[in-house]
């Protein structure tokens, strides 16, 4: 299969690269050449850097005020995004409750809430997973009983990604208890993080981040009118989501990146030593995976042109969900591998902040390695872990 480009695409591709190159925000391309973490505020002007140019809602409908790119060009956006090595889109926004929204609420909700998502003006997180129920998130047990005009909401959601910055959670909540099956007495809520009962709890990643928390809510008072959809219908919506979620984490274009960066560094004599090029067992790792990535890429192509003509992206999500994500840590053992003992230190955030232009032992590239391949060890398992996207695949998919 060989996807070539119009010659419109090509300059399509030739606009987007040029303003990854030229028009980033200051200081976050450093950042991301010196592996510095990015913070709240980078991502912020990273963001609305891309909705100024009118580019951040690249894949909602024109009406809600998205690009409405063909998939070609969304694959060219999200490539040359990767390429320059830009930030990543926080998702939880514009790539989970903004659609569930615009297909699923009502008109006052639509514009209450997605024009702040375009513009990056309000933070969101996602709160799923419960202590207890993951895999099997039908089993949530947090509750949103009706008082009046309110929902009151008790229970704890857990692992919620970057949720100590978030205005906005977007919940799967237990309206009923008395129904035939699990599924249907939940709803999806919106809730102001701001609404008094609502605690934030850090949970420090094995790397030593704080990028995950758990929250707790104590009789919090959420208005009716945030409830989206239908009351009890809340799995349905949340499984469009999810679908989306999966499709994004197959994080591609990035892995492209990587391999070339890492087949360009195999290339090149550092420090004096033999090239790791020489080495045929590292040169064959690093091919094979190339490889994969390559089925891959195909595989998001057609799972991208399902979503272009309407469809929700379907089973197939979880193929690029688990192979996507085992892709990344591949790449990532290489990287750790490629770096020997060069991967050992430490390099702690605020060493890094401090000395941005002090002499680091090993290139950036080595020195992030490890930390890198310690946090995606979580890549496997958010989103719904490997082994149930593979259980979805036997079942949905090959019919087992
Ligand atoms: C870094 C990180 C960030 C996250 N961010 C968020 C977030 O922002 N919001 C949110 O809501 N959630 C988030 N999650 C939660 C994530 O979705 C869950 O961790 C995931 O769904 C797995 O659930 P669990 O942790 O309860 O594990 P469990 O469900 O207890 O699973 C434990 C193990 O058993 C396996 N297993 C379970 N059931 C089966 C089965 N039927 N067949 C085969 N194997 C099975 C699993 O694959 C896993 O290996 C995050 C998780 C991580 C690690």
């Amino acid at each position: 299969m060989h996807v070539t480009f119009s010659d419109k695409e090509l300059a399509f591709r030739d606009e987007v690269r040029a303003f990854f190159r030229d028009e980033m925000p200051e200081g976050i391309a450093k950042k991301q050449r010196q592996g510095v973490p990015l913070d709240r505020d980078d991502y912020i002007r990273f963001q609305k850097a891309l909705y100024e140019k009118g580019w951040f809602g690249y894949n909602w409908p024109v009406e809600y005020g998205g690009t409405g790119w063909s998939v070609v060009q969304k694959f060219i956006f999200l490539t040359e995004m990767a390429q320059a090595d830009a930030p990543v889109i926080i998702p939880f926004g514009l790539g989970m409750v903004g659609p569930v929204i615009y297909t699923f609420g009502t008109e006052e909700q639509k514009q209450r809430f997605l024009p702040d998502i375009l513009a990056s003006n309000v933070w969101w997180c996602q709160g799923y997973s419960e202590p207890g129920s993951g895999s099997d998130l039908a089993s949530l047990k947090t509750r949103a009983d009706r008082a009046g005009d309110y929902y009151i909401v008790n229970g704890t959601k857990t692992w919620t990604t970057l949720g100590q910055h978030a205005d906005w959670i977007f919940c799967l909540v237990r309206t009923s208890t008395e129904v035939a099956r699990r599924q249907e007495g939940i709803s999806f809520l919106l809730i102001d993080m701001k609404t008094p009962g609502i605690s934030v709890t850090p949970i420090i990643t094995i790397e030593g981040d704080h990028e995950i928390n758990e929250i707790h809510f104590e009789d919090v008072k959420v208005p009716v009118e945030n409830l989206v959809g239908e009351e009890g219908k809340g799995w349905t919506y949340g499984k469009v989501l999810l679908e989306h979620e999966r499709t994004g984490t197959a994080g591609v274009a990035r892995t492209k990146y990587r391999l070339q960066k890492l087949r360009e560094q195999a290339g090149r004599a550092i420090r004096g030593a033999t090239p790791l090029s020489n080495d045929r067992n590292f040169m064959r790792k690093l091919a094979a995976t190339e490889v994969e990535l390559k089925a891959l890429e195909f595989t998001e192509l057609r799972t991208l042109a399902a979503v272009a003509s309407g469809k929700a992206p379907g089973p197939e999500s979880s193929i690029l969900k688990f192979k996507g994500t085992e892709l990344q840590q591949a790449t990532d053992e290489l990287y750790v591998e490629a770096a020997g003992y060069y991967a050992l230190p430490y390099v702690p955030d605020q060493y890094v902040l401090d000395f941005p232009d002090a002499d680091r032992v090993g290139e950036g590239a080595e020195t992030k390695s490890s930390l890198r391949y310690f946090n995606f060890r979580k890549a496997s398992i958010y989103g719904g872990s490997n082994e149930i996207q593979k259980n979805i695949v036997a079942k949905h998919v090959l019919g087992l």
